[in-house]
């Protein structure tokens, strides 16, 4: 099925982002943490979490278990333990606290972690870990999300789509960055697939009679499937504990519990680490982390059909032109931004 498109430019999806987060009572701040995130997100060609977001953003708000004025608090329990208290508000502004005193402990002790609590994160990871990446740091994080993945062997979810990022740095490149969800398919990309009237792979998920479909509605209303079959079920299961009790949040079962279930994202908690190579290597061996990194990439890419993570997006970005944005998608947006 042929999807109509409508050029954008990134400042204009920046603003209808930006003007309809505030219309509906975001401040200043958190909206254009939030709107950088959307803009970001469409730049590298991460469709499923730019603008298609923006009316899942809006349902929070309207619903009001996300505050759109959140200011977070962070609290320094040891010197390289922090604890991000987000305040019910969207992750970007979480992120936007806590990562700058994460990025100076790791850069001081050689690694840090923070504990974000009471967040609704609807995003892509790699921001946060591309920034960490950035200061020369390698960034780890993790989210839970709802029950929507079933574990290997069995039809009844338990565990969320549970993404999780990492970010080595590069000194003059771009970092690599590893963002995946453990589920088969992010739940974004199959609704983009189903309302697209696109198949997905077989293995992605189960219809809601616990049925193996290529069909992307059937398994919006059934259940996903994690990538690997028990391999990635287990990293799903690791992803639940360290974004859960690791970070003293819920897991994402009892994040249902706690959701109004208006379909906007739900209140959960996210793991993140930043660690110094240098420090860690203590460059023994007379050269720094990065010429030896640097040696392996290249061999790597010299491996006829590889690429590194990361590269895509990177690729993407340097075009600055006007991105091709989902027709009906913009009318909807355009709409709640001017009947509000
Ligand atoms: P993909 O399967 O598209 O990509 C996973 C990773 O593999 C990326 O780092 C990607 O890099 C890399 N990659 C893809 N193809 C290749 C290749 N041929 N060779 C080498 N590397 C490759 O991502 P998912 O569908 O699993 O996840 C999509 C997004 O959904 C993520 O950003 C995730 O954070 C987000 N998400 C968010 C949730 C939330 O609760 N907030 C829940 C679940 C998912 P590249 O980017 O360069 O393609």
């Amino acid at each position: 099925m042929a999807t109509s498109t409508i050029d954008l430019s990134l400042a204009d999806i920046y603003d209808l982002a930006k003007t309809t987060l505030l219309k509906y009572g975001a401040n200043e701040e958190n909206s254009d943490a939030i709107a950088n995130t959307v803009t970001t997100a469409e730049r590298d060609g991460s469709i499923s979490h730019g603008l298609f977001r923006i009316p899942g953003y809006i349902t929070g708000l309207k619903s009001q278990k996300v505050d759109g004025r959140a200011k977070p608090e962070i609290e320094q329990v040891t010197p390289i333990i922090f604890r991000c208290d987000a305040k019910n508000g969207y992750a970007p502004i979480a992120h936007q606290y806590s990562l700058p005193p994460l990025i100076d402990a790791a850069k001081k002790f050689g690694l840090a972690a923070v504990a974000i609590q009471h967040s609704h994160h609807f995003a892509a990871l790699w921001p946060e870990v591309e920034q960490i990446a950035e200061a020369g740091l390698v960034g780890l994080t993790t989210v839970s999300y709802l029950p929507w993945v079933a574990p290997a062997g069995g039809t009844t979810p338990i565990f969320g789509t549970n993404p999780m990022g990492f970010a080595w740095p590069r000194k003059g490149k771009n970092p690599i960055v590893i963002d995946m969800a453990t589920a088969s398919m992010a739940m974004g990309e199959v609704m983009i697939a189903a309302r697209d009237g696109h198949e997905v792979p077989l293995g992605t998920g189960l219809s809601a009679s616990g049925e193996l479909t290529t069909d992307a509605a059937e398994i919006v209303k059934g259940v996903l499937l994690p990538f690997g079959g028990h391999k990635g079920s287990a990293i799903a299961l690791m992803v639940e504990l360290l974004s859960g009790p690791m970070v003293g949040e819920t897991f994402s079962y009892e994040t249902q519990q706690n959701d109004n279930a208006d379909e906007g994202p739900a209140r959960g908690g996210q793991f993140i680490l930043a660690m110094s190579p240098d420090i860690m290597s203590g460059n023994k061996s007379g050269e720094n982390s990065n010429d030896q990194t640097d040696r392996f990439f290249e061999k790597y890419e010299t491996i006829e059909g590889a690429r590194l993570p990361g590269a895509r997006r990177h690729k993407n970005r340097q075009n600055t032109g006007p991105r091709a944005v989902n027709a009906e998608l913009v009318a909807t947006i355009r709409q709640l931004r001017d009947n509000c």
